[in-house]
Protein backbone atom coordinates (compact mmCIF):
# COMPACT_ATOMS: atom_id res chain seq x y z
CA UNK A 1 0.00 0.00 0.00
CA UNK A 2 1.21 3.81 -0.77
CA UNK A 3 0.71 5.99 1.53
CA UNK A 4 -0.29 8.93 -0.03
CA UNK A 5 1.09 12.41 0.09
CA UNK A 6 -0.23 15.94 -0.44
CA UNK A 7 2.17 18.63 -0.77
CA UNK A 8 0.93 22.32 -1.01
CA UNK A 9 3.39 24.24 -3.82
CA UNK A 10 3.02 27.82 -2.62
CA UNK A 11 4.60 29.42 -5.51
CA UNK A 12 5.70 33.14 -5.83
CA UNK A 13 3.02 33.53 -2.20
CA UNK A 14 3.58 34.44 1.15
CA UNK A 15 5.70 36.35 3.39
CA UNK A 16 7.92 34.76 6.31
CA UNK A 17 5.29 35.97 8.19
CA UNK A 18 2.27 34.85 6.43
CA UNK A 19 3.81 31.75 6.08
CA UNK A 20 3.95 31.31 9.96
CA UNK A 21 -0.05 32.25 10.26
CA UNK A 22 -0.78 29.92 7.32
CA UNK A 23 1.81 27.10 8.50
CA UNK A 24 -0.50 27.50 12.05
CA UNK A 25 -3.83 26.76 10.68
CA UNK A 26 -3.23 23.67 8.45
CA UNK A 27 -1.46 22.37 11.75
CA UNK A 28 -4.61 22.70 13.48
CA UNK A 29 -6.91 21.44 10.50
CA UNK A 30 -4.96 18.04 9.69
CA UNK A 31 -3.74 17.34 13.61
CA UNK A 32 -5.85 14.86 13.60
CA UNK A 33 -5.14 13.08 9.87
CA UNK A 34 -3.48 10.18 10.00
CA UNK A 35 -2.57 8.11 6.71
CA UNK A 36 -1.41 10.79 4.33
CA UNK A 37 1.67 12.49 4.22
CA UNK A 38 1.47 16.38 4.47
CA UNK A 39 3.94 18.61 2.65
CA UNK A 40 4.09 22.93 2.27
CA UNK A 41 6.65 24.12 -0.16
CA UNK A 42 6.66 27.88 0.78
CA UNK A 43 9.44 30.28 -0.73
CA UNK A 44 12.85 29.92 -0.09
CA UNK A 45 12.75 33.02 2.25
CA UNK A 46 9.77 31.65 4.51
CA UNK A 47 11.81 28.45 4.95
CA UNK A 48 13.48 29.37 8.55
CA UNK A 49 9.87 30.72 9.91
CA UNK A 50 8.59 27.68 8.28
CA UNK A 51 10.14 25.02 9.80
CA UNK A 52 9.62 26.15 13.34
CA UNK A 53 5.54 27.15 12.43
CA UNK A 54 6.27 22.69 11.58
CA UNK A 55 7.77 21.67 14.03
CA UNK A 56 6.33 18.47 16.73
CA UNK A 57 3.97 18.45 13.85
CA UNK A 58 2.36 16.32 11.17
CA UNK A 59 3.46 18.49 8.55
CA UNK A 60 6.48 18.15 7.18
CA UNK A 61 8.77 21.15 5.28
CA UNK A 62 9.38 20.83 1.44
CA UNK A 63 11.32 23.88 -1.05
CA UNK A 64 10.61 24.69 -4.31
CA UNK A 65 13.83 24.07 -5.78
CA UNK A 66 17.34 23.23 -5.66
CA UNK A 67 20.74 23.66 -7.12
CA UNK A 68 22.75 20.39 -8.36
CA UNK A 69 26.51 21.55 -6.60
CA UNK A 70 27.20 21.60 -3.24
CA UNK A 71 28.27 25.29 -3.21
CA UNK A 72 30.55 28.00 -5.16
CA UNK A 73 29.79 31.01 -7.22
CA UNK A 74 25.96 30.11 -8.38
CA UNK A 75 25.07 33.77 -7.72
CA UNK A 76 20.91 33.34 -6.25
CA UNK A 77 21.26 29.75 -6.31
CA UNK A 78 20.15 27.73 -3.26
CA UNK A 79 22.41 24.03 -2.45
CA UNK A 80 20.47 20.86 -0.99
CA UNK A 81 22.77 20.68 1.99
CA UNK A 82 21.84 24.12 2.88
CA UNK A 83 17.72 23.02 2.38
CA UNK A 84 18.38 19.81 5.06
CA UNK A 85 20.03 22.63 7.35
CA UNK A 86 17.05 24.09 7.72
CA UNK A 87 14.80 21.13 8.65
CA UNK A 88 13.56 20.92 5.10
CA UNK A 89 12.86 17.12 3.84
CA UNK A 90 10.90 17.61 0.39
CA UNK A 91 11.61 18.91 -2.96
CA UNK A 92 9.75 20.14 -5.79
CA UNK A 93 11.73 19.56 -8.74
CA UNK A 94 11.67 20.48 -12.64
CA UNK A 95 7.54 22.06 -12.49
CA UNK A 96 6.59 23.48 -15.23
CA UNK A 97 6.71 27.14 -14.53
CA UNK A 98 10.36 26.45 -14.13
CA UNK A 99 10.40 24.69 -16.99
CA UNK A 100 8.47 27.60 -19.10
CA UNK A 101 9.89 30.36 -17.54
CA UNK A 102 13.66 29.56 -15.97
CA UNK A 103 15.23 27.27 -18.56
CA UNK A 104 15.08 24.03 -16.81
CA UNK A 105 15.83 21.28 -18.97
CA UNK A 106 15.80 17.12 -18.96
CA UNK A 107 18.75 16.99 -17.92
CA UNK A 108 18.86 20.39 -15.15
CA UNK A 109 16.13 18.13 -13.45
CA UNK A 110 17.94 14.74 -13.50
CA UNK A 111 21.31 16.82 -11.95
CA UNK A 112 18.87 18.24 -9.03
CA UNK A 113 17.12 15.11 -8.55
CA UNK A 114 20.62 13.48 -7.89
CA UNK A 115 21.73 16.08 -5.61
CA UNK A 116 18.41 16.17 -3.45
CA UNK A 117 18.72 12.37 -3.27
CA UNK A 118 22.30 12.80 -1.94
CA UNK A 119 21.40 15.00 0.23
CA UNK A 120 18.63 12.60 2.01
CA UNK A 121 15.96 15.06 0.74
CA UNK A 122 12.75 13.95 -1.32
CA UNK A 123 12.25 14.41 -4.66
CA UNK A 124 9.17 15.75 -6.38
CA UNK A 125 9.86 15.52 -10.16
CA UNK A 126 7.28 16.93 -11.82
CA UNK A 127 6.48 15.89 -15.49
CA UNK A 128 3.20 17.10 -17.52
CA UNK A 129 2.61 17.80 -21.52
CA UNK A 130 1.13 21.17 -22.47
CA UNK A 131 -2.20 21.40 -24.03
CA UNK A 132 -0.42 21.91 -27.70
CA UNK A 133 1.50 18.64 -26.69
CA UNK A 134 -1.52 16.96 -25.76
CA UNK A 135 -3.31 18.00 -28.86
CA UNK A 136 -0.43 17.36 -31.14
CA UNK A 137 -1.11 13.58 -30.02
CA UNK A 138 2.36 13.54 -28.19
CA UNK A 139 1.56 13.33 -24.15
CA UNK A 140 2.99 9.85 -24.01
CA UNK A 141 6.42 10.55 -25.43
CA UNK A 142 6.58 13.97 -23.41
CA UNK A 143 5.70 12.29 -20.01
CA UNK A 144 7.53 9.38 -20.85
CA UNK A 145 10.98 11.12 -22.11
CA UNK A 146 10.37 13.82 -19.19
CA UNK A 147 9.97 10.73 -16.49
CA UNK A 148 12.75 8.45 -18.09
CA UNK A 149 15.30 11.85 -18.30
CA UNK A 150 14.91 13.34 -14.76
CA UNK A 151 15.00 9.64 -13.23
CA UNK A 152 18.09 8.43 -15.14
CA UNK A 153 21.23 6.70 -13.40
CA UNK A 154 19.61 6.89 -10.03
CA UNK A 155 19.58 2.84 -9.52
CA UNK A 156 17.72 1.92 -6.58
CA UNK A 157 17.40 5.24 -5.31
CA UNK A 158 14.65 5.70 -8.05
CA UNK A 159 12.19 4.18 -5.02
CA UNK A 160 12.95 7.28 -2.73
CA UNK A 161 11.29 9.74 -5.25
CA UNK A 162 7.76 11.12 -5.79
CA UNK A 163 6.50 12.08 -9.08
CA UNK A 164 3.95 14.67 -9.55
CA UNK A 165 2.05 14.62 -12.93
CA UNK A 166 0.95 17.84 -13.69
CA UNK A 167 -0.64 18.31 -17.04
CA UNK A 168 0.91 22.14 -18.08
CA UNK A 169 -3.35 22.36 -19.28
CA UNK A 170 -4.28 22.21 -16.19
CA UNK A 171 -1.89 24.35 -13.66
CA UNK A 172 -3.82 27.49 -12.51
CA UNK A 173 -6.75 27.46 -15.22
CA UNK A 174 -9.72 25.87 -13.30
CA UNK A 175 -9.54 23.31 -15.73
CA UNK A 176 -8.66 19.78 -13.99
CA UNK A 177 -8.18 16.60 -16.02
CA UNK A 178 -10.94 14.47 -15.64
CA UNK A 179 -10.31 11.52 -12.92
CA UNK A 180 -9.76 8.81 -16.05
CA UNK A 181 -7.79 11.38 -17.91
CA UNK A 182 -5.24 11.54 -15.03
CA UNK A 183 -5.48 7.90 -14.43
CA UNK A 184 -4.34 7.12 -17.92
CA UNK A 185 -1.26 8.66 -17.40
CA UNK A 186 -0.71 7.92 -14.21
CA UNK A 187 -0.95 4.36 -15.11
CA UNK A 188 1.71 5.10 -18.51
CA UNK A 189 3.90 6.79 -15.69
CA UNK A 190 3.87 3.53 -13.87
CA UNK A 191 4.76 1.43 -16.60
CA UNK A 192 7.61 3.66 -17.77
CA UNK A 193 9.21 3.16 -13.88
CA UNK A 194 8.73 -0.82 -13.79
CA UNK A 195 10.51 -0.55 -17.30
CA UNK A 196 13.36 1.62 -15.54
CA UNK A 197 13.44 -0.33 -11.50
CA UNK A 198 11.27 -3.25 -12.15
CA UNK A 199 7.15 -3.63 -11.65
CA UNK A 200 7.85 -4.08 -7.74
CA UNK A 201 9.50 -0.93 -7.23
CA UNK A 202 7.57 0.80 -8.80
CA UNK A 203 3.66 -0.55 -7.40
CA UNK A 204 5.58 1.38 -4.16
CA UNK A 205 6.46 4.90 -5.92
CA UNK A 206 3.95 7.65 -5.07
CA UNK A 207 2.44 9.88 -8.32
CA UNK A 208 0.91 12.88 -7.40
CA UNK A 209 -1.79 14.35 -9.70
CA UNK A 210 -1.63 17.71 -9.70
CA UNK A 211 -3.60 20.85 -11.62
CA UNK A 212 -6.61 22.35 -10.19
CA UNK A 213 -7.07 19.78 -7.57
CA UNK A 214 -9.68 21.66 -5.05
CA UNK A 215 -11.64 20.14 -2.58
CA UNK A 216 -14.46 19.23 -4.88
CA UNK A 217 -12.36 17.02 -7.17
CA UNK A 218 -9.74 16.06 -5.07
CA UNK A 219 -11.73 12.37 -3.62
CA UNK A 220 -12.50 11.25 -6.98
CA UNK A 221 -8.82 11.81 -8.27
CA UNK A 222 -7.04 10.22 -5.43
CA UNK A 223 -9.89 7.37 -5.29
CA UNK A 224 -8.05 6.10 -8.97
CA UNK A 225 -6.01 3.40 -8.37
CA UNK A 226 -2.66 4.62 -9.79
CA UNK A 227 -3.24 8.69 -8.16
CA UNK A 228 -1.45 8.74 -4.88
CA UNK A 229 -1.57 12.26 -3.59
CA UNK A 230 -1.58 15.58 -4.84
CA UNK A 231 0.35 18.67 -5.74
CA UNK A 232 -2.06 22.00 -4.82
CA UNK A 233 -1.30 25.59 -5.92
CA UNK A 234 -4.04 27.80 -5.63
CA UNK A 235 -5.81 25.69 -2.48
CA UNK A 236 -2.78 25.33 -0.74
CA UNK A 237 -2.99 29.17 0.06
CA UNK A 238 -6.06 28.88 2.54
CA UNK A 239 -5.59 26.28 5.14
CA UNK A 240 -9.00 24.99 5.17
CA UNK A 241 -9.01 24.33 1.22
CA UNK A 242 -5.40 22.50 1.66
CA UNK A 243 -7.07 20.75 5.10
CA UNK A 244 -10.25 19.39 2.97
CA UNK A 245 -8.12 18.37 0.01
CA UNK A 246 -5.56 16.63 2.57
CA UNK A 247 -8.86 14.95 4.60
CA UNK A 248 -10.07 13.87 1.28
CA UNK A 249 -6.90 11.32 0.70
CA UNK A 250 -7.65 9.47 3.76
C1 LIG B 1 0.95 23.61 -9.39
O1 LIG B 1 1.41 24.64 -9.86
O2 LIG B 1 1.72 22.75 -8.95
C2 LIG B 1 -0.51 23.45 -9.38
C3 LIG B 1 -0.99 22.24 -9.36
O3 LIG B 1 -1.26 24.59 -9.40
P1 LIG B 1 -2.89 24.70 -9.31
O4 LIG B 1 -3.34 23.73 -8.25
O5 LIG B 1 -3.15 26.12 -8.93
O6 LIG B 1 -3.41 24.34 -10.66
Amino acid sequence: MRTKIVAGNWKMNKTASEAAALIAGIRREVAEVSGVEVVVCPPFTDLKDAAAACAGSNVALGAQNVHWKASGAFTGEISAAMLKDLGVTHVIIGHSERRQYFGETDETVNQRTRAALAAGLVPIVCVGETLAERDAGQMEAVVVRQTLAGLAGLGGDVAKVVIAYEPVWAIGTGRTATPEQAQEVHALIRRTLAGLAGAAVAETIRIQYGGSMKPENAKELMAQPDIDGGLIGGAALEAESFAAIVRAGV
